[in-house]
């Protein structure tokens, strides 16, 4: 029996999941709606907005424009903000996914890190400047809570542009690192991969987010919880746009000549895992990027 069976993840078909974030935020929050922003960092195509779009389940860009290879080499990294509200059993999230288009592509990485750093102090600058205002109880938090950061499936580990990049934001920022297109390694090469990006995030001295243990006095089930979402790290995921039919069900998945591998089946990949982390772990993100990153950025 998989290890999987046991473990009692939401069933979230159809919905992200959020709607217990009132037991983990305090009632006024809950009224005013929860504001998290996600930032998602990587070289393009590595499948970064398929996966936001399958995590949220709403089509973010909508409109977005994807350059030829010709226009690439011209660019510099963009920073696309997208806001959306998503409501669930009465509770609302103000979602901000900050994605960095043309990361990596730019000849110049220097530049490309300039911008995303300039962009995560520009918001702490901001509410900096709002906490001090007289308008201070409607203050929107558009600090950056979390970056996701994917890493290539293809490499043998990280590249010398990954592990310059976290150094240069591991202390302005919760970093979640994630290995993108799990469908293209086998079992084998994905455990030698998270082992092999672990060892090189110690040996270069790269902070990621800390899942925090569960309180002793947690159910038994959280605390196995957390313990299977903290070995999991780097979440190895996969992402699809498309709904196919298996057995009667539409799911999200990929269609192989020789099968589908589902984006929601914890055996197929950690996506679910993901996700449950994201939306379990939001308001600790949120107490880190105050406590630690805000203060990080205040004492300079
Ligand atoms: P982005 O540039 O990082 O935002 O990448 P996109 O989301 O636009 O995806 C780039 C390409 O990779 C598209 O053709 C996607 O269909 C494909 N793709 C996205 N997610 C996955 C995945 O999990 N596995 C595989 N094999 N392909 C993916």
């Amino acid at each position: 029996m998989s290890i999987f069976c046991s473990l009692q993840f939401p069933d979230t078909a159809g919905y992200v999941g959020f709607a217990n974030l009132p037991n983990q935020v305090h009632r006024k929050s809950v009224k005013k709606g929860f504001e998290f922003t996600l930032m998602v960092v990587g070289e393009s195509g590595l499948g970064k907005s398929t996966l936001i779009n399958s995590l949220f389940l709403t089509d973010l860009y909508p409109e977005r424009y994807i350059p030829g290879a010709a226009e690439k080499i011209e660019r510099t990294v963009q920073i696309e903000a997208s806001t959306v509200e998503i409501e669930e059993r009465g509770v609302k999230l103000r979602l901000t996914v900050v994605d960095t288009p043309g990361y990596g592509d730019a000849i110049n990485s220097q530049d490309c890190f300039k911008t995303i750093i300039q962009y995560i102090d520009n918001q702490f600058e901001r509410y900096l400047h709002d906490e001090s205002g007289l308008n201070r109880r409607h203050i929107v938090d558009n600090r950056v809570h979390c970056c996701f950061y994917f890493i290539s499936p293809f490499g043998h580990g990280l590249k010398p542009l990954d592990v310059e990049f976290m150094k240069a934001i591991h202390s302005k920022v919760n970093i979640v690192p994630v290995i993108a297109k799990a469908d293209t390694l086998t079992l084998k090469e994905r455990d030698r991969l998270k082992r092999r990006i672990l060892d090189e995030i110690a040996e270069h001295g790269i902070k990621i987010y800390q899942l925090p243990d569960a309180d002793s006095d947690e159910d038994e089930e959280f605390k196995e919880q957390t313990r299977v979402l903290k070995a999991s790290i780097p979440f190895a995921v996969i992402g699809s746009n498309q709904l196919i039919e298996v057995k009667g069900k539409k799911i999200r998945g990929r269609l192989y000549p020789w099968g589908v591998v589902e984006v929601e089946n914890p055996e197929h990949n950690d996506f679910l895992k993901l996700r449950t982390m994201l939306v379990t772990h939001m308001q600790d993100l949120q107490e880190v990027t105050q406590d630690l990153h805000y203060e990080n950025f205040h004492a300079v």
